[in-house]
């Protein structure tokens, strides 16, 4: 175990869940909660510290932490926070050629210990090219280790997308079964770890101090989790990302989960005046900021598939707040450097 760790659980229950009033959703009759992961310390917020979480747990010899992501990470920067609050050192591999100007995002992880090593798109999307799930992990591993020619680092897949980020992420679902009545359960979605891990966390049925499913949902209703995709259109037509959830979740028939995909503005990344424009009405409405990476894209699909009738009055959903805030100072930083 690393020292000072509490346990996840015990962190998961500290995440206050509100009721927003939000007017559009308010006048369809339907109620939409908020999980309020940003609202942890900030070496511990949002999704990607669940990701972490059993990652690090692994690891408590390795030397470093090593991971990969690109100049406005919110996995890096989380690494770099979590490693300065356990005193542990952590490396980044960072996609493309170090910039005259270091974005918001790399400045605090350096700030926060974090070496940074920067790769050529090319050498990087081979190294990185596939998530934890897949059998070509270990190989990648040792070609990274390789690189940076030491055997004794723990290195965490891009993104945190691997078993044990999956892992870390059931607790979300543990804690949200034990904590409310909901007939919904909403995130965004990049790589899908963390629906996976919500969906799983909801109807699991054992394990010690869960209480089971029938005891916990006594309508027989376990909630539906649906997840927004952030990547923009569909590529070819065809979704891969579906295919890779449904890998990180073995064909496990309990779960209850759905995709939308194409249905959010913007590519992966990339935000629109409209996205903008919104993120600004929300917080004027419900008081809570939203960043335009992830959850601005959820909360907009929220608002859009609330208005076309997707939900029936009277439903219940809770929106999880994943994070990712950090990543605000993206908005404008491109431009200003211009
Ligand atoms: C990374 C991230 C997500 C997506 O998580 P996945 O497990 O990759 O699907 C959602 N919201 C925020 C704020 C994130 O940083």
């Amino acid at each position: 175990m690393v020292a000072r760790l509490p346990a996840l659980a015990e962190i998961a229950a500290k995440v206050p869940m509100e009721k927003l009033s939000w007017p559009v959703l308010d006048s369809l009759s339907i109620e939409c909660w908020i999980r309020r992961d940003d609202l942890l310390p900030a070496w511990c917020q949002g999704n990607k510290f669940y990701k972490l979480y059993y990652n690090i747990c692994s690891a408590p010899k390795a030397a470093r932490w090593v991971s990969f992501g690109g100049a406005f990470s919110n996995h890096l920067y989380a690494l770099a926070l979590a490693g300065k609050e356990l005193g542990r050192k952590t490396v980044g591999i960072v996609r493309g050629e170090r910039p005259a100007h270091l974005s918001p995002t790399l400045c605090d992880a350096e700030a926060a210990g974090m070496e940074l090593i920067f790769m050529s798109r090319e050498k990087y999307r081979a190294l990185t090219a596939r998530n934890g799930f897949t059998s070509d992990w270990s190989r990648i591993k040792s070609e990274v280790a390789h690189y940076l020619g030491r055997d004794d680092d723990w290195i965490v897949p891009e993104g945190g997308a691997n078993r044990a980020g999956l892992e870390g992420c059931k607790h979300l679902g543990l804690d949200i079964g034990q904590r409310g009545r909901f007939t919904d359960v909403l995130l965004a979605v990049g790589t899908g770890t963390t629906l996976a891990g919500v969906a799983q966390g909801l109807a699991s049925v054992d394990g010690p101090g869960m209480s089971r499913a029938a005891e916990r949902y006594p309508t027989g209703h376990v909630p539906q989790v649906t997840g927004v995709s952030v990547l923009g259109a569909l590529k070819s037509g065809r979704s891969t990302l579906k295919e890779e959830i449904n890998l990180m979740l073995n064909g496990q028939d309990r779960v209850n989960w759905r995709l939308l995909e194409g249905v959010s503005p913007g590519g992966y990344g990339r935000s629109t005046p409209e996205l903008e424009a919104f993120m600004i009405e929300f917080k004027r409405d419900t008081g809570v900021q939203l960043d335009q990476v992830y959850t601005a894209k959820l909360f907009w699909v929220i608002q859009q598939q609330a208005k076309a009738g997707l939900w029936p009055a009277g439903s219940k959903l809770l929106a999880i707040h994943t994070g990712g805030l950090q990543g605000l100072r993206g908005l404008h930083f491109k431009t200003a450097r211009k």
